[in-house]
């Protein structure tokens, strides 16, 4: 097993990309458990590609070792795209779902139905030390809920209706959410680069 160290520090995720990697022979380790979280990563670019990559590429150089960065967002259309990029702090910066969710919808008042559709967007990078770099992008497309549909979840998972279904992210349950989920799409695609590769 080759060690790979992960961006993030969410171990929910972890536990999610730890699946696929371990079958491509990658040992997943959360940043923090490399001893890597002595500086901070700026995520300051325009795109999910730009932040993934910056993610992945800066504990790599650091490390000298197999790293993954991802990063997610909401886009919605009637709103040019936003929050995208800034999806975490739409509201402000301490991350606050609720108040997120309670500007998105605040944003889209009296939009109808029709017109609320958008998307969830995740990118993953993969830098190796030699240089190769393997990235994903996976969507799922949908419409913003006219009000809180369903409490479980997170971010904005109350408010997300996918295509094809008349319940919320929220509502249909994290078990079913991470088979058809913009992130389950990415590690999809992860999964097939890597084949490649052999
Ligand atoms: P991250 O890059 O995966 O940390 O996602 C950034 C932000 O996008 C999160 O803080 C959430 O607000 C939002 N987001 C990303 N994925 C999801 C999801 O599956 N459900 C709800 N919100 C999400």
């Amino acid at each position: 097993m080759e060690k790979l160290i992960v961006a993030s520090q969410n171990r929910k995720k972890i536990e999610e990309l730890s699946e696929i990697l371990v079958k491509h022979g990658f040992d997943p380790v959360p940043r923090d458990d490399a001893g890597i979280d002595d500086f901070e990563i700026v995520e300051d670019g325009e795109t999910f590609e730009e932040n993934s990559f910056k993610k992945a590429n800066e504990i790599m150089k650091v490390s000298g070792k197999v790293c993954l960065g991802d990063d997610s967002g909401l886009m919605v259309d009637y709103l040019g795209g936003a929050p995208g990029v800034y999806s975490a702090r739409y509201a402000g910066e301490d991350g606050d779902a609720k108040a997120n969710n309670d500007k998105l919808l605040k944003a889209l008042e009296n939009v109808p139905y029709e017109d609320r559709t958008a998307k969830f967007v995740t990118v993953i990078t993969m830098c190796f030390p030699d240089g190769e770099t393997i990235v994903t992008r996976g969507e799922i497309k949908g419409h913003i809920a006219l009000d809180y549909m369903g409490e479980g979840g997170f971010g904005y998972d109350p408010i997300f209706i996918p295509e094809g279904y008349d319940q919320s992210f929220a509502q249909l349950g994290r078990a079913f959410k991470n088979t058809i989920s913009h992130r389950a799409r990415a590690l999809e695609k992860l999964d097939e680069e890597l084949k490649k590769r052999k």
